[in-house]
This record gives C-alpha cells, structure tokens and sequence, in this order.
C-alpha cells in the first residue's frame, strides 16, 4: 500500500478549512491545519508535506508571500485558493510558483482531482528524472536550447528563468514539434488533467508568460505559434 500523503491546509476561515480537512481525509489525506500565514510558512517548512493548500487572504502574512518563502526552498505543490477573479490574475501574474489555483466557491469533486493531479505529478516527476536516458537530452530549436538533464532553457547562450509548468510546456512542444496542441490537451497531457476539471485560462496565462520569456515580441511569437481555434505548437 502506498503511505499516506500528507497535506497542509492554510486558511484563516475555521469552516472552510474544516471541510477541505474532513473531504481530504475521506478520500485517504493525512492532513494539518494552519490559521495565518505565519504559522502555515512555519508548518510548511518543517513538515514533510506532499502538497500545500494555500488561501491568499490570510492574517499576519498573505498567501502570495508564505508561497514565495516556501519556493525558496522547497519544491512542494503549491494550489492556491482564490475568492476573487482578480487575485487569480495576480497569481498567474506574479510567478509565484504556484503549481494551481482554485478559484472560491469550488466543487470538492474538483479541488480533490487536482489535489491527487499534483500529487501524481509532482511524485511522478521524481522516477522519471532518475529514469531519463542518457542520450537525446538537448533539443534546440533555432536560439533556443531546452536541457532536459539539468531542466533548464537557454537562449542564445542566456538561461530563462522559468516556473516548473512554463519549462514543462515548453519540453512537451518542443518533444512534440510540428504537431497542434488544444488547451484541453495540453491541460491533460502537461497539467495531468481532465480537460473539464481544469481551467482553460490556466494554460493561456501560462503560455502568455512562457512568451514574454522565449519571444523577442511576445505580440508576434517565433517560437510557439498560435493555430487559430486548433491550438499552440512549435514551429
Ligand atoms: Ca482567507
């Protein structure tokens, strides 16, 4: 059997939390809870946790900032739970590292097929590194250089700074040159996702920012090109 995963639930809201805590549990989640912002930095860190859950309207530190103090060190999936359309933006916005965001209110069919999604992935990840063959680990397109071994993405000789998802969605169209990807697709085949759990702006905003790294004018991409209503692919 495999362990128990662990989850840490930070909201500042008693009920809330507590239904996130009773559903998680019933479908098999060991799990804590943190009230403020502070508490939940400290919990995060010092507990082994196998995904965050992380409200951004917190007292003593919101949820932007325990998510970046937790990014320094660990590599935990982050979901972040909005109230607000607005702060969603601001989260995809900031490059925060979240892996998520649910958006308040929310089914918890949803928010617990993401949960075991990123779990998946982030566990998952982990094998396939060590498993990864030794040869065809440097794909270059034009200036562009993608390092599977080391996950990094250079251009023109310079290292792009990108999150865990924008340098996953690269790698996959990049492996996948040519062909056409729909944001359904791609929110299942890079997010792990049935297309109706997740939510299609994630992949515009990721792409969107993916862009604004890779693309001399993001306004008229070279490297990841827009086929109208199909979806993205390089070229
Ligand atoms: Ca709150």
């Amino acid at each position: 059997m495999d362990t128990q995963k662990k989850i840490l639930i930070v909201e500042d809201e008693k009920k809330i939390s507590q239904v996130l805590a009773v559903n998680l549990m019933m479908a098999g989640y060991a799990c804590d809870a943190a009230y403020d912002g502070e508490q939940g930095l400290k919990m995060a860190l010092e507990g082994d946790y196998d995904l965050i859950l992380l409200d951004i309207m917190l007292p003593k530190m919101d949820g932007f900032e325990v998510c970046r103090a937790v990014r320094k060190t660990l590599a935990t999936p982050i979901i972040m739970v909005t109230a607000r359309e607005d702060e969603t933006d601001k989260i995809m916005g900031l490059d925060l590292g979240a892996d998520d965001y649910v958006t308040k209110p929310f089914s918890v069919k949803v928010l617990l097929a993401r949960v075991k999604a990123n779990i998946r992935r982030y566990s998952g990840e982990t094998v396939e590194l060590k498993s990864m063959p030794e040869s065809n680990d440097i794909i270059t397109i034009r200036e562009l250089v993608i390092d599977e071994k080391t996950f990094t993405a250079k251009k023109s000789g310079r290292e792009i700074e990108l999150s865990r998802k924008e340098y996953e969605v690269l790698l996959f169209l990049a492996k996948n040159r040519g062909e056409v990807f729909s944001r359904e697709e791609l929110l299942e085949k890079v997010w792990g996702y049935d297309g109706f759990l997740g939510d299609m702006r994630t992949v515009d905003v990721t792409m969107a920012r993916l862009r604004s790294k890779i693309e001399d004018n993001p306004a008229d991409p070279q490297y990841i090109i827009t086929k109208r209503t199909k979806g993205y692919y390089i070229a």
